[in-house]
């Protein structure tokens, strides 16, 4: 039988997060600058390069997959990927395969996902107005976000709102977002914004609102109850009472979460990050491009699962901001 993938400080792994491209319609300013030189395709894995690989992870119990990128949806033929990663599912080998999207390409590909048995994505929405829609992610239109959101409703997949929090952009947002949520049965996760890449225009200390702060105000309004819920990640939960909404805080500055961490994540060029705030990682691609035998491949993935570390070094706490590392979200997927 084959041996799950435990790793050195007994966690398994069970969740892999996979960038699909390092491409995107958009340009957020805390995630991408405005001229991004973007990898050659040579350098990308093809979609069956992509099939052997997830497979190869599904075969060690990777139970959980999550399509992210750059904007997953603009990469070419990438439905062929999802109807590929659905026989996973109908053989039960893969519990959930589902997406993180800025929203941009849902009235397309909405009805296809769900046809492909993705049951759940995420949404990443800042704001709801439209000017500070635009400043935010510079290329992107508000309208056509709302729509997408509205056909994945529309085809059944339950949405769930992710939005940075940033201090003096959306803060005034805080409960207009809420609201938007509750009234279209969406949960809403905050992120605080995280230390990725040089951007070149951005003090990212500037833009930091802690997610401590906004749950006292949540609390002013609301009552909120702690979930026991983990989702091996960053993220914490509560339910506001009043509503019955979820409410998530993706803490990975102010809280330390991995203990329980359950994830690594693959680049788009087969690189496998084993923990988002260290530089470590493991080529893949050669692996698998050096023989059409799986053996190789999952030699290099145990060898990189033994390697992942305890932890991060990520800390605001001193103001500076340590422990930055040097590659963009839109590389390892965020
Ligand atoms: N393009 C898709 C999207 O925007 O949802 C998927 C990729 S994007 C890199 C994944 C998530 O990372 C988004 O929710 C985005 O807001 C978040 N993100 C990007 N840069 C970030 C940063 N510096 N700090 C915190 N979150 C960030
Ligand atoms: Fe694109 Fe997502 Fe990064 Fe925005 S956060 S630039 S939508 S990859």
């Amino acid at each position: 039988m084959t041996q799950p993938l435990i790793d050195p400080f007994a966690r398994p792994i069970s969740y892999l997060r996979v960038s699909v491209t390092d491409r995107c319609d958009f340009r957020c300013v805390y995630c991408m600058a405005e001229n991004m030189t973007f990898l050659p395709k040579k350098e990308l894995l093809t979609l069956e390069e992509l099939d052997r690989m997830c497979s190869t992870f599904i075969r060690l119990g990777v139970q959980k997959l999550r399509i992210t990128g750059g904007e997953p949806l603009v990469r070419k033929g990438i439905m062929t990927f999802f109807e590929r990663m659905g026989r996973h599912l109908r053989s039960g080998a893969l519990q959930e395969l589902t997406l993180t999207t800025n929203g941009s390409q849902l009235t397309r590909f909405a009805e296809d996902l769900a046809a492909c048995g993705v049951r759940r994505i995420n949404v990443s929405l800042d704001t709801l107005d439209d000017a500070k829609f635009a400043a935010v992610t510079r290329w992107g239109k508000l309208p056509q976000v709302l729509a997408g959101i509205e056909a994945a409703q529309a085809a059944g997949l339950r949405v769930k709102i992710n939005a940075v929090a940033l201090k003096g952009f959306n803060e005034d947002e805080l409960f207009t977002l809420q609201d938007w949520c509750a009234a279209r049965d969406m949960d809403l996760t905050f992120i605080e914004v995280m230390p990725m890449g040089d951007l070149g225009n951005e003090d990212r200390l500037d833009q930091y609102w802690p997610l401590r702060d906004l749950r006292a105000r949540l609390d002013e309004r609301f009552t909120l109850v702690d979930l026991a819920e983990r989702s091996g990640g960053p993220a914490r939960y509560v339910r506001i009472e009043q509503t019955g909404q979820k409410i998530g805080f993706i803490t990975p500055l102010t809280h330390n979460f991995c203990e329980s961490c359950n994830r690594v994540r693959l680049t788009c060029t087969g690189e496998l990050y084993m923990c988002l705030g260290q530089e470590d990682m493991a080529d893949l691609r050669a692996p698998l491009r050096a023989s059409p035998d799986d053996a190789p491949l999952e030699a290099a993935i145990r060898a990189a699962i033994a390697r992942k570390p305890k932890g991060h070094d990520f800390d605001y706490s001193r103001q500076r901001v340590e422990g930055q590392v040097s590659r963009h979200m839109s590389h390892t997927g965020g």
